[in-house]
Formats: C-alpha cells, sequence, structure tokens
C-alpha cells in the first residue's frame, strides 16, 4: 500500500509547524490542546494519480472511492457504506427562496443518518490501524451515534460521553449499537472534559473531532462528491451549519484538495450557519477577534457548542473561501424543517435545517445572489430529533372512524 506516502507532514494550525509522519499525537506537542494540527499531502504525487479520469474510472459508490486522498491506510471492505448520498436538484425549493439554482445534498442518507459517518468511519479504521481496540468521543449525538454504529460494524468497542440533554433518537442509536453511553450532568463542554480525562486515562483511541486531524480528513470527502455529482462545476456557494467547526474545515479542506490537484479551479464561498442562541464563530468573525465561550441556547442540538473545538480550520475556511456567516433563530429553523420536508421529501433535523434557513438569511442580506447556484447540506436525518419539529406543527386531526365526518372535515379544510 502506498497511501500514507502521500502525506507529507501534520502541520500545527497555529505554530505552524509541521511535523512529518508517522505522528502519534493528536495535537502539536509545543501548542497542547489547542494546536490543531493540518494533514498536508503531497499534491504533486497524487497528481498523476488522482485526475478526472480516475473518478471516470473509479467504480467504488462510497466514499472509499477517495482513499488516495484520505489519510487511512488502506480502505476495509468490511466497513458500512457511507458517502456517496444523492445531491438532489431541488423541484420546488428554489422557486420558493428565490435563488436561481439549488441543490439538497442529503447527508441524512448515510447509514447512521448524519454526516458525521465520514470521520466516525475514518476513526475505527484509524483505531483499528493503531491497535486499539475501544473508541471514544464526547458528542452532542451524531458523532457519538455514528463512531458506535462504525465502530460496531468493524468489531470495536466504543465508550461514549453526551451531554444529558441529548435527543432521544440518537440515545436509542447508541444502545441499540451497543455502546457504553456515559450521559454526563450538564452541557457539551462538560462531557467533552470527562471524556478527555477518560481517554488519557484508559489510552482509547480519541475521535473527538476538532483533536483528531484525520476526522476532517474524512469529512472533506463531502466536498468531492458535490464536485464530482456537479460534473465538476462547482456552484457560487455551499451552506452548511457549524458547531465544532469540522464540517465546514472538512468542507473547505476537500475543495481546497480538488483545486491543489487541478480538478477544479475555484473554491466555492462557503456559508457557515449557527444559532443566534449559539454563535460563537459570528461573534468572532465580527470582532475579528479570537473564540469566547458562548451559551447554548438552541433547539439545534448538533450545532449547540459553547466552546468550539476547531476555530481556526472553521475561520479559515469562510475567510479563504470568501464567504461569509450568519445565524439564524430558532423559529426560522423549525420553519426551514417544514419547508425541506414538505417542498422537497427531505427531513432534516433542527441542525441541518439551519443551512436552509441560513441561506434564506444570506439570500435577505444580500449575501447570496439571486443568480447565484448553493448547494444546501442536510447533515442529518429528521428521524434523529423527532421532537421539536412535533410540537412546533400542528396534528394530527383526530376523527372518528367515519366517511361523512372525514368529508366533512376534507370539504371544510379545502373550502
Ligand atoms: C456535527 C453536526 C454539525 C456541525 O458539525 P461541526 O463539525 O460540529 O461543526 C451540523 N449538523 C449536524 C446534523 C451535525 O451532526
Ligand atoms: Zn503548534
Amino acid at each position: 500500500m502506498i497511501i500514507l506516502d502521500y502525506i507529507k507532514h501534520y502541520r500545527c494550525t497555529l505554530c505552524e509547524t509541521a511535523y512529518p509522519p508517522p505522528v502519534d499525537f493528536y495535537t502539536c506537542p509545543t501548542c497542547g490542546e489547542q494546536g490543531i494540527l493540518d494533514i498536508e499531502y503531497d499534491y504533486d504525487a497524487l497528481r498523476s494519480i488522482v485526475d478526472r479520469a480516475y473518478f471516470a474510472r473509479e467504480t467504488e459508490r462510497s466514499m472509499w472511492r477517495y482513499y488516495p486522498l484520505m489519510s487511512v491506510k488502506d480502505k476495509n471492505t468490511r466497513s458500512l457504506a457511507v458517502g456517496w448520498t444523492p445531491l438532489y436538484p431541488t423541484n420546488r425549493l428554489h422557486a420558493s427562496i428565490g435563488i436561481e439554482s439549488l441543490y439538497i445534498k442529503d447527508e441524512g442518507a448515510n447509514p447512521t443518518g448524519s454526516l458525521k459517518d465520514r470521520a466516525s468511519a475514518v476513526a475505527v479504521l484509524k483505531a483499528i490501524e493503531t491497535g486499539n481496540t475501544t473508541v471514544a468521543a464526547s458528542s452532542t449525538g451524531n458523532a457519538a451515534s455514528s463512531l458506535a454504529g462504525n465502530a460496531a460494524r468493524l468489531g470495536l468497542k466504543s465508550v461514549i460521553f453526551v451531554p444529558k440533554r441529548a435527543p432521544k433518537g440518537k440515545l436509542a442509536q447508541l444502545l441499540a449499537y451497543g455502546a457504553r453511553v456515559i450521559s454526563v450532568e450538564g452541557d457539551y463542554k462538560a462531557a467533552f472534559t470527562l471524556s478527555k480525562a477518560a481517554i488519557d486515562h484508559y489510552g482509547w483511541y480519541n475521535r473527538n473531532a476538532a483533536i483528531n486531524p484525520h476526522m476532517v480528513e474524512g469529512k472533506k470527502t463531502v466536498a468531492y462528491e458535490i464536485a464530482e455529482q456537479l460534473g465538476f462545476t462547482l456552484p457560487d456557494w455551499v451552506v452548511v451549519s457549524v458547531g465544532d467547526g469540522c464540517t465546514i474545515a472538512g468542507l473547505y479542506k476537500g475543495f481546497y484538495d480538488l483545486k491543489a490537484l487541478g480538478i477544479t479551479g475555484r473554491i466555492p464561498k462557503i456559508l457557515g450557519v449557527q444559532s443566534e442562541g449559539c454563535a460563537p464563530f459570528i461573534e468572532a468573525a465580527r470582532k475579528n477577534c479570537g473564540l469566547e465561550e458562548s451559551n447554548e441556547d438552541t433547539i439545534a442540538d448538533s450545532i449547540a457548542v459553547g466552546i468550539p473545538r476547531n476555530p481556526v480550520k472553521a475561520l479559515n475556511a469562510v475567510r479563504y473561501s470568501r464567504g461569509a456567516w450568519v445565524t439564524v433563530s430558532d423559529e426560522a429553523i423549525l420553519k426551514a424543517i417544514t419547508t425541506l420536508g414538505s417542498q422537497e421529501g427531505v427531513f432534516a433535523e433542527p441542525a441541518a435545517a439551519a443551512s436552509l434557513a441560513g441561506a434564506e438569511a444570506a439570500l435577505k442580506q444580500g449575501i447570496i445572489d439571486k443568480a447565484d447556484t448553493a448547494v444546501l447540506i442536510n447533515t442529518g436525518n429528521g428521524l434523529k430529533d423527532t421532537q421539536s419539529v412535533q410540537d412546533y406543527l400542528k396534528g394530527p386531526v383526530r376523527l372518528k372512524p367515519d366517511l361523512d365526518a372525514l368529508i366533512d372535515y376534507i370539504d371544510h379544510e379545502e373550502a
């Protein structure tokens, strides 16, 4: 296998020191936990292997079609079928929000129902590579359920730290996948801190996304797919919601790789969306300063991250792509869930629907132009958190099992 030969080094996003492989630490030894590493590839060598012909030839219909561009030693044919999710051109939604051309990248179609599978599938392979039999993470839900599912599939144990208010659907997934679940009394910050201490103590493989540079390398495959599925004609905008900042960092990295390989000529603008009740990135971008801890006051649990762990990569994704940041209210998120569902048949969890709410806000503010092409990333399946939308919507109507009563109701409704 030639794969690791393409990793040139791991570069610290703070002090910019480059560490040649093999690297057996998660973060920069000089900068500590803040020193998130970025994996840099030998694009000169890769260019002769991965070109447009490579994609035309490749028959694998999962994210492993990209494995030469990834940081794993080998793909595993026993993995869950992560990636190669649908990219739907919208049938009605573009007209109703007033944009020329709109697509939905439906990450809810992944095996455990979210984009997090792209990182977790890599995490379990890295754990196996490094001889670990237990993987661990703290998560608002999806990172955990996807880690548990992907670990179960390959016969690894998982230990998961979740904040107290994780939605039931995500907890049920964890338990069904056989994870050891620790529900931490407190918020995500508390779960993160405890997981870190436990991982240090037991030596489990750490899937905490920001700390582990390989997670972004999994998530970046979503950008490759968007480019490929659009025939390498890139959209003007890609819209994604932001919690820790790893997803948006992965998105940027994927488009960056394609450009560095000469497969595409530019990087789409990236719109980062946060909740009004938890918007540390918007604050930092507005004040042009470092991130400050924020409240975690939103129904969009997957992006309720008061202390984002991947600030540099996420801020750079928006800055270098010449993108923008917007915030959206919980009300707008709930409305967006029903719009995505009723106009396109795509069911999104709150954090995922935030992308539509964000695109609408950006259109209104003149950030996105109505002549633009945009891709919304539906980061997670609505079945993971049915409670908030059920509370929001009226219905169902309750009727006696009687045709006259039904006719009366329907004719009255339609009148
Ligand atoms: C994790 C997640 C996000 C945000 O990803 P970060 O890497 O935390 O920024 C958005 N939507 C959903 C559904 C998620 O699970
Ligand atoms: Zn450093």
